[in-house]
């Protein structure tokens, strides 16, 4: 195929899709807003989450940092608590890196145009192309996953949606097909067609109304569509958490290393890359007097790279002159003030 549309191509899909829109409207507390920090916030919140697990948490953004200068003046410990249970929590950190660029470099003004909100941390292309046209009407075409799915199959779209020749295509079809007069509509109809009609799985081929030009329904490739070339493979880690039990107290840290949950606490941590026996994690902490038995609990949690498989080891043997300073001691009631990745806020609700 070629990516490149005849007026009338275009004009037919879009108005098609226009016309599903205004039959099928989904209100969400955002979409009536024009406010660029509440569509940034609701976009930054959305990536890699369902809306019925983000709502609440855009609300209590909105109600916890009603302006942007008012998330740029919160603690990192106060934003992370805030994001705690949503994942992915490198979003959280540059949220807040972007509100205090906005509120300090420009004076809290947000930018209103696509390359200026390129700018911002943990604003890419989608991102932008969504702040641009929601917030300020401008032609730019959001390409996430859904847009993807609907353009390959409905063009017949080959080549793989993950190379560089694949992309292109794409975007070169979402850049011709977008309305100049309602962009934002544009966008948000062809994301809520790909949610609810043109699914990953089981599309509702008999009712959408694009199925009398559709290439992949056609060709009787709609299973196959959208192609990828690249099998995800998970890569497997193993984090052994030391539950130190001391009275009423126990031992945290903040974790620190550039990788996963950055700047969320944890209990004191040992990673390997598979099963290790009790003996050789041990071995792990020379000079640490304390003694080791089988995990209480094993939880395990998938992300889109890696799979984290949790185990929690309850330390009630121990020399608390030979731990190491970076381990903090808590009241085991404080815990529940700080932010933790969720399979450990798991592990604590479930244990204390
Ligand atoms: S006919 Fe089916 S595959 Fe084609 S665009 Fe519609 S829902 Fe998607």
């Amino acid at each position: 195929m070629t990516s490149r549309l005849t007026a009338r191509e275009a004009t037919h899909f879009r108005e098609k899709l226009l016309r599903w829109y205004d039959e099928n409207p989904r209100p969400l507390p955002w979409k009536s807003d024009k406010d660029p920090y509440k569509i940034w916030l609701s976009e930054i919140i959305l990536q890699q989450t369902q809306v019925s697990q983000g709502l609440p948490y855009y609300l209590h953004f909105i109600e916890a940092y009603p302006t942007v200068r008012d998330l740029a003046d919160a603690s990192t410990d106060e934003v992370m608590k805030s994001w705690e249970g949503l994942g992915y929590y490198s979003r959280a950190r540059n949220l807040h890196a972007a509100a205090k660029f906005i509120a300090n470099e420009r004076d809290g003004v947000f930018p209103d145009d696509y390359t200026g909100l390129l700018e911002l941390k943990g604003v890419g292309p989608y991102t932008a192309a969504a702040i641009a046209s929601f917030a300020y009407d401008l032609p730019h075409a959001v390409i996430d996953g859904n847009v993807y799915r609907v353009l390959s199959r409905y063009f017949g779209v080959y080549e793989a949606v993950d190379t560089t020749i694949g992309k292109k295509i794409i975007t070169q079809l979402a850049d011709q097909l977008i309305s100049r007069d309602i962009p934002a509509a544009y966008n948000q109809a062809i994301m809520n067609f790909g949610a609810l009609v043109c699914k990953p799985k089981a599309p509702v081929c008999h009712s959408c109304p694009l199925s009398n030009r559709c290439g992949a329904k056609a060709d009787g490739s709609i299973d196959l569509l959208p192609i990828k070339s690249k099998r995800l493979i998970r890569k497997q880690r193993y984090f052994h958490y030391l539950i130190i039990i001391d009275g009423d107290n126990t031992y945290i840290e903040k974790r620190g290393v550039d990788d996963i949950w950055k700047s969320l606490y944890q209990f004191p941590i040992l990673e390997t890359s598979g099963v290790t026996p009790i003996t050789s994690l041990q071995n792990w902490m020379p000079g640490y007097n304390l003694h080791l038995n089988k995990p209480k609990t094993e939880l395990k949690q998938t992300l889109t790279h890696q799979e984290i498989h949790g185990l929690f080891y309850i330390v009630r043997d121990f020399n608390a002159d030979t731990l190491p300073d970076s381990w903090v001691k808590k009241p085991i009631s404080s815990l529940d003030t700080l932010a933790f990745p969720k399979m450990i806020r798991t592990f604590i609700s479930d244990y204390f």
